[in-house]
């Protein structure tokens, strides 16, 4: 999960058959029969030998590492033997539905509501990556935990998933559509984990392919205002999956991938927006913003939800492979998981040009500042990742910053005694090759495994940081790759005069004055004037970032400004005026600044260079 968010080598996922003998649970869903946001589902179940059976929908699913109770969306719950007649069926918990007599079960019927729309759950909302949608004629997200369900000891049966829909809706999944017809889709896993692992988008097709290497890549979008599409995103993550291609030694480890997107008018419940990962797709929640701000955004996001592929995919522990979905027991691991995972996302865009080193210290810098700032840095990280459902649920978002920090570390140490040859995403590709999907490693025994693959001082550093509570020797380790790191550091900056904008029809309008600094004041800003140029350089929205730091970076105390705006005047009528003025710097600290040391040794240089792949 990215939160602001199971690689088959041979073969995908999609079209696996169920085994001879294997019992099979048939679901039945008509997208085109709503009503007030509901769906009704249908389960003709397998024969049950047990004479009491509970069904279940999960109360946590991988990758969210929180306790979110889909039960609670499942209302009007039947179970019925062969003839149709009722049996007795009792709700045991939010998520569990307890039936007597269930040799004689062949049918359930219930009606699931939406996740998103689900104002009476707004304290608890769930995080909308993870949930259901259904508008109507327009949009369903279908989010396979929110809608079927599984009996404990059944979880390895097989799954048949029949949906009916408009002819001219589109279910984008990495799963494949077994049924010809263009009213129906019939999907089929042979486990549980593989159903939820596949979620599902419906809505009218925008779908862009992106080939990457053999791999086809489908990029697929609702979007209410039609604002971005699938192609603009396609564009955006073709440069990024190549450079990742690269970066996992030559290509994409996965024959289809899956980006669903979502874009929603409203903030969501949740009053988040992010992503989930999947073995073959992930799903992401946006609010719509202007494209030219979103780019580089959803590149990032993107980056970090594919490397889902490595970990915990083909790297993971018991807990995670055998995934209880109503009494979770949580791996202690998530510096792996999350942490090497959003790691990865940034060092593989420097190592293969798409930020520069000075991009990617700076997001490591705030990683730095945030973790010490708003997490518990004295946290054992293996303590943390245990008890991340409960006790240090609020410690969770740490592992996208000092999880992130961890693997620089390990990635410079391991670099360092290679003499620059081998890194973090060496270490990461020899365990996925020793364990791989479908074989689980020990939970306490991963050390040593590293241990093994690496040396004994990587497992001394694990042992010390990762299971211990010490402070990353963040200063040390940078050192290695003549990198400094300053707590805090005084520096001149220039601004415009820090007028608050935000973006409206493709430029930036000033929606607040009350902030104006000395310089800000003296230029004159008045709300709602719409900046058209700095220094007679084009500044809409798509130039602005590049406009804006192109100045920022050349500009003198003592240089004219000329800012062009559109401003209303008297008599209402737009006309153009320039603000000017003589810049003056400020000074502000910025912290936990990296930097490349100036003395840096030849051999800190070369270390770095490695490092890099620069
Ligand atoms: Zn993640």
């Amino acid at each position: 999960m990215k939160k602001l968010l199971l690689v088959i080598f041979a073969c995908t996922l999609s079209s696996v058959r169920a085994q001879v003998n294997q019992p099979v649970l048939r679901y039945s869903v008509d997208l085109t029969q709503t009503s007030e946001d509901r769906l009704s589902v249908e389960l003709v179940c397998p024969p049950i030998k047990e004479k009491t059976i509970t069904f279940y929908i999960p109360k946590t699913v991988p990758g969210t590492y929180s306790e979110d109770n889909y039960g609670r969306f499942i209302v009007d719950f039947r179970a019925f033997d062969k003839k149709g007649k009722p049996l007795k069926a009792y709700r045991t918990d939010q998520n569990g539905w307890m039936i007597k007599q269930a040799t004689k079960l062949a049918r359930i019927t219930y009606k699931v509501n939406d996740t998103f729309d689900a104002r009476e759950f707004s304290d608890k909302p769930v995080f909308e990556p993870a949930g259901t949608n259904i508008e109507k004629d327009t949009v369903y997200l279908i989010n396979q935990h929110g809608f079927f369900g599984y009996f404990p000891g059944y979880e390895k049966a097989g799954y048949e998933i029949s949906i009916k829909h408009r002819p001219d809706f589109y279910g984008s999944t990495a799963l494949k559509d077994e049924d010809p017809s263009d009213v129906r889709d019939i999907f089929r896993t042979d486990s549980y984990n593989l159903l939820v692992d596949s979620p599902i988008l419906y809505t009218k097709p925008d779908t862009s392919i992106v080939k990457v290497g053999s791999t086809d890549v489908l990029i697929s979008v609702y979007s209410p205002s039609g604002n971005i599409t699938s192609s603009f995103l396609a564009e955006q993550v073709s440069p990024l999956l190549q450079a990742q291609g690269k970066y996992l030694g030559g290509k994409l480890p996965v024959d289809k991938y899956a980006f669903l997107v979502y874009f929603d008018k409203n903030p969501g419940l949740s009053g988040s927006e992010g992503a989930l990962e999947h073995s073959y797709s992930s799903v992401y929640y946006f609010q719509e913003y202007p494209k030219e701000i979103f780019g580089k955004y959803f590149t990032d996001i993107a980056a970090h939800e594919f490397f889902h592929i490595l970990t915990p995919l083909n790297v993971h522990a018991e807990q995670i492979h055998y995934f209880d979905f109503n009494f979770p027991q949580m791996s202690r691991h998530l510096w792996l998981y999350e942490g090497s995972t959003e790691y990865h996302a940034h060092i593989a865009q420097v190592r293969y040009g798409l930020k520069t080193p000075e991009e990617f210290y700076q997001v490591m810098s705030g990683k730095v500042t945030t973790s010490r700032k708003h997490y518990n840095d004295g946290l054992s990280f293996t303590d943390m990742s245990a008890g991340v459902l409960k006790q240090y649920h609020d410690q969770f978002g740490n592992v996208y910053e000092k999880g992130a920090l961890i693997s620089l570390c390990l990635d410079i140490l391991l670099r360092e005694e290679s003499k620059g040859e081998k890194g973090l995403i060496d270490l990461v590709l020899a365990l996925s090759g020793k364990y791989g999907k479908d074989k689980p490693f020990e939970d306490t025994a991963l050390f040593d495994e590293i241990a093994l693959l690496s040396s004994q001082s990587v497992r001394n550093f694990l042992v010390k940081y990762v299971e211990g509570s010490e402070r990353l020797p963040l200063h040390e380790i940078l050192q290695k790759v003549g990198l400094v790191l300053e707590e805090e550091k005084p520096v001149k900056t220039f601004n415009l005069g820090n007028a608050q904008m935000m973006p409206e029809n493709g430029y930036l309008k000033i929606v607040s004055t009350e902030q104006l600094n000395s310089f800000g004041k003296e230029l004159g800003y008045q709300l709602n004037d719409i900046l058209l140029a700095i220094n007679g350089e084009d500044a809409s929205l798509k130039n602005y970032g590049t406009v804006r730091s192109k100045w920022a970076k050349s500009v003198k105390e003592g240089d004219e400004l000329v800012l062009t705006v559109q401003r209303k005047n008297g008599s209402g009528e737009e006309e153009q005026v320039y603000l000017k003025g003589k810049v003056v710097p400020f000074v502000s600290s910025r912290f936990n600044v990296i930097s490349e040391d100036p003395q840096a040794t030849e051999a800190q240089q070369s270390l770095r260079k490695a490092w890099l792949n620069q």
